[in-house]
């Protein structure tokens, strides 16, 4: 089905931060497949993890107990603070779980239609909830009556949750990105974190953060919300969790521990035996090979050249962003720079209209990274004074 408007490229393979097409031209990848490689392509530690479990078990089921799902359970609960994990294939499914995690605690307690706060300009994916929960008047229309019991409010404004926490009795919990990808690579500041948890535990609502996008790394912790030091109720994972193999998790804490019970949840592939191992080796070769930290340099360096190079632009409104995930926000629509940058020889891509993105693979190296920035640059500079 047509349901997406197609770049006209196609890849054959891939090394590092390098993409080659079927024509044989070579891409330098600043999007990692949207925030997915982090590991960066044919790492050969990932592909003999990948290979060697294939060979042993791709699938049982989780009528049974699964040894790569509990190891990586273990490893992911080690990393986040967490205590349980629920496994799905991908991240509009483990928002879907904490939405309904969040529901039957409130059904637990005793209200029946537990209301969740989420905010204006988020993501958290197209099935009919997440969508819901979505802030995306495009991607909605023609899909009639969502479910409802989502109260929005905007982005860093703790005011107004306070408002809409005395207008909504039912409300139970929060759904929030602590840096937003669709919407634009915005960050949350550490204060509104803290206020927020400290709202959230007063009240005796589920603080749920929809780390996709922002988990695995690419910010530089582990977490986004490790940032601020908070420690939340309810994680969501998927994009850079399995390294370009379907998986998604929902993990859960304190008050969130406990809420599922057997049949009250579940998916016949989630946490299996392949996607769990690959998984696993992700973690383990991302702190073997320190690349918390690279990201964070990385992103620092790519921040510091396109801030130097962009320096008195007109048409350039912000450079921001935390590691890896960068955004630069131009003051008019810039989509047509995703084709003039592959033409260059740079995959990038552009979300909301204005906001160029970059999502490189962690694994991305020094030089490479200052290609991407010295080369995006000029790019940018000559779009803003052409289309000026
Ligand atoms: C991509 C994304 C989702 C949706 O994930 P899918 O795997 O596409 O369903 C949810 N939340 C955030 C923050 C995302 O970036």
């Amino acid at each position: 089905m047509k349901t997406y408007a197609r770049q006209p490229i196609a890849f054959t393979h891939g090394e590092g931060a390098w993409l080659w097409s079927t024509d044989g031209r070579k891409y330098l990848d600043g999007l990692a497949g949207i925030a997915v490689n982090g590991l960066g392509h044919n790492h050969p530690k990932l592909v003999k993890a990948i290979a060697d479990q294939a060979a042993k078990l791709i699938h049982t089921s989780n009528l049974y107990r699964v040894v790569e799902q509990e190891l990586l359970a273990t490893r992911l609960c080690e990393l986040s603070g967490m205590q349980e994990a629920f496994f799905c294939n991908s991240g509009a499914e483990a928002n879907e779980a904490a939405i309904k995690l969040a529901r039957h605690y409130g059904y637990k307690k005793g209200i029946e239609n537990a209301k969740v706060i989420v905010m204006e300009r988020a993501w958290h994916g197209r099935t009919l909830a997440t969508l819901a929960a979505t802030d995306s008047p495009k991607a909605k229309v023609g899909f009639g009556e969502l479910p409802g019991g989502f109260v929005r409010v905007p982005y860093r404004d703790f005011a107004a949750i306070e408002q809409a926490s005395a207008d909504n009795p039912d409300i139970q919990a929060v759904l929030l990105e602590v840096l937003q990808g669709e919407g634009g690579i915005n960050v949350a500041d550490t204060e509104y974190l803290q206020e927020l948890r400290k709202l959230c535990t007063a009240k005796g609502w589920l603080l749920m953060i929809d780390e996709v996008q922002s988990g695995i790394g690419r910010t530089g912790k582990w977490f986004g919300y490790q940032h601020a030091g908070i420690e939340p109720d309810v994680i969501t994972l998927a994009k850079g969790l399995g390294s370009g193999v379907p998986i998604g998790a929902c993990l859960a804490a304190g008050a969130a521990a406990g809420v599922f019970t057997p049949g009250t949840h579940g998916t016949t592939f989630g946490g299996g035996p392949l996607v769990s191992a690959a998984a696993l080796a992700t973690l383990n070769i991302m702190a073997e090979e320190g690349l918390l930290e690279h990201a964070e340099q990385m992103g620092a360096l790519i921040r510091a050249v396109l801030t130097r190079e962009l320096a008195g632009v007109a048409g350039v409104k912000e450079i921001r962003g935390r590691g890896l995930m960068i955004g630069v926000e131009l003051w008019k629509p810039c989509a047509e720079l995703v084709a003039i940058a592959r033409d260059k020889g740079l995959i990038i891509n552009v979300t909301r209209d204005n906001v160029v993105r970059l999502l490189p693979p962690l694994v991305i190296k020094q030089e490479e990274a200052n290609m991407l920035a010295m080369d995006l640059a000029p790019l940018i500079k000559a779009f803003l004074n052409g289309a000026a």
